[in-house]
């Protein structure tokens, strides 16, 4: 069952805030509130959907699509030794937040992740880091 008061769905919405990175008619895209590492962003599709099973094919492909963009902005804006893409189905899988969501993370050689939804990031640095990413999407355009 899907809740339409899940944090996500009230930010496709317009009812929370958020450092939006990435929009258009199937997806959205934004900097992770407690981000694992310098970058971290999530890609959501907008279809009403907790668990990748219940995704529509085109609601997927577009996620997909997105988060492939968005990966290599992120590659472009914090040039990091390699990138993760990671999406998690229920709490047993570690999802918090029920509505599909594809995490992308840069990783440094030899640096391990801050924790897991931990750590508030400064919304200033969350808003810095967001214009990195935005001027890499508008240069790979
Ligand atoms: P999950 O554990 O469901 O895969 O990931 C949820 C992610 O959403 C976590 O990385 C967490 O830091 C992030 N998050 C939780 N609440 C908010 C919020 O209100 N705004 C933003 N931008 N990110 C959030």
């Amino acid at each position: 069952m899907y809740d339409p008061n899940n944090v996500f769905a009230k930010i496709l919405r317009g009812e929370l805030p958020c450092f939006k990175v990435y929009e258009d008619d199937q997806t959205f895209a934004f900097m992770d509130i407690m981000p694992q590492a310098d970058g971290h962003l999530l890609v959501l599709p907008k279809e009403a959907a907790a668990e990748i099973f219940e995704l529509s094919e085109p609601a997927a492909q577009a996620a997909m699509r997105t988060t492939q963009r968005l990966a290599r902005a992120v590659r472009a804006a914090f040039q990091p030794d390699g990138l993760f893409i990671g999406q998690f189905n229920g709490p047993a899988a570690g999802q918090t937040v029920p509505h599909v969501h594809f995490h992308v993370i840069p990783r440094a050689e030899g640096q391990p992740l801050r924790r897991h939804a931990n750590e508030k990031q400064d919304p200033a640095v969350l808003k810095a880091h967001a214009e990195r990413v935005i001027a890499a999407l508008a240069e790979l355009a």
